[in-house]
């Protein structure tokens, strides 16, 4: 059985908005004063409180007078953002993510209910403190005889409100196939593909950033604190949703088709990305998103039964000659397309990469060896600039 997210648009009643706003106003409060109070007890005494600590200390704040209103709300989603604290944390510890930051209104919000706090019945969601069922426009059906675990409500910075259903489901793995295929990020394009392939951005991507640019140029014209702004920063924020809806939904399409018709799949990992490729460049597709496309195809390679090969050291996937293996020194980023000086055979470089991917990616999965880079220097002088930057509490 596997945990399979289920989202889902809504259109809440009056009543139903005001009482989800205020339960993520509360959620905001509780999250921001635990992190507040976790950054003070670690900068003042090196002090580390614990969840158990926090989970207390929202107890008698329920009890103050000045806290009370926390009582009025579902009392899940605000230990559920507690519970997304320590997550926070132990993945800032682990290194793994930047130290916690404080949530704002702006950004919209989120809440989460677990099985104490909702019902499941007759195909519709009712939240606690809700009377009627949460109108949900139900885009696809819920598999058959499924009932959801955790129940997230969200509201975006765009105003749009959605729901997302924790289902356990059976995946079916796909029936084994022999082609193997290695992916990079391509400079003129989207991704290139070892077979050759390279893939463009979905249609009218170009001027949807037209448009967002022009409307941050309004938002900036604005007076601060106006009625007019606030306008100019919803409009900004619709325009960034519908970017990102485009993204994510060809982001899907690629990564099923991706999965559906490869049995290995060799990809570079972000922390190489990040220092290969020159961002401006890449406008295309930004490091959040080459993030998401490795995490859909880990995901989806895990359900049906297929091979994700992350290749996660220095390896010069650009300046080798994927038919020799001759390494060139240089290779500058406007350089599309290049001659190997040793056995002559011409490159277009996304594609080469693609190919030196997957044949390194294969190297690993086969025989359990490292990937190396011939070049030791380049590992040095690149293991300068991975290093984490000390980070101030906020
Ligand atoms: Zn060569």
């Amino acid at each position: 059985m596997t945990l399979k997210a289920f989202s889902y648009r809504f259109y809440p009643t009056p009543e139903q908005e005001s009482l989800l706003r205020r339960t993520m106003g509360c959620v905001r409060l509780v999250y921001n004063r635990a992190l507040a109070v976790r950054t003070e007890a670690w900068y003042q005494e090196q002090k580390r409180v614990g969840g158990t600590e926090t989970s207390s200390m929202l107890t008698s704040w329920k009890k103050t007078e000045e806290l009370n209103f926390l009582n009025e709300v579902s009392s899940v989603p605000l230990q559920q953002c507690l519970r997304h604290l320590q997550t926070a944390y132990t993945n800032f510890f682990d290194g793994r993510a930047k130290y916690p930051n404080f949530k704002k209104k702006r950004n919209g919000g989120s809440a989460e209910f677990t099985k104490s706090a909702f019902r499941f019945k007759y195909g519709q969601v009712y939240l606690a403190k809700c009377a009627a069922p949460l109108p949900i426009r139900w885009s696809r059906t819920l598999p058959e005889g499924a009932t959801p675990s955790t129940i997230t409500v969200k509201l975006a910075p765009s105003g749009r409100w959605s729901v997302s259903l924790l289902v356990d489901v059976e995946i079916e793995a796909l029936p084994q196939t022999d082609s193997q295929i290695g992916i990079d990020l391509g400079i003129t394009s989207l991704l290139a593909l070892s077979t050759g392939e390279k893939i463009a951005n979905p249609k009218g991507f170009t001027a949807k950033y037209r448009k967002l640019r022009r409307a941050q140029k309004a938002l900036s014209r604005k007076q601060k604190g106006s009625n007019n702004r606030h306008k100019a920063r919803l409009k900004v924020a619709k325009v960034h949703q519908s970017i990102a809806d485009a993204r994510k939904d060809n982001l899907h399409k690629l990564t099923t088709r991706l999965v559906r018709e490869n049995q290995t799949i060799a990809v570079e990992d972000l922390a190489v990305k990040n220092l290969v490729k020159n961002r401006r460049l890449a406008l295309a597709i930004s490091d959040a998103s080459w993030g998401e496309l490795v995490r859909q195809l880990e995901y989806k390679c895990d359900w049906y039964g297929r091979t994700l090969i992350k290749i996660d050291r220095w390896f010069p996937s650009s300046k080798r000659c994927g038919n020799c293996g001759h390494i060139v020194d240089e290779l500058p980023l406007n350089v599309r397309e290049w001659d190997c000086p040793n056995c002559g055979s011409h490159h277009d470089r996304d594609l080469n990469a693609a190919k030196n991917i997957l044949a390194a990616g294969l190297a690993v999965s086969v025989c359990g060896a490292t990937v190396r880079p011939e070049q030791s220097k380049s590992v040095r002088a690149g293991a300068k600039t991975l290093k984490r930057k000390k980070q101030k509490p906020k």
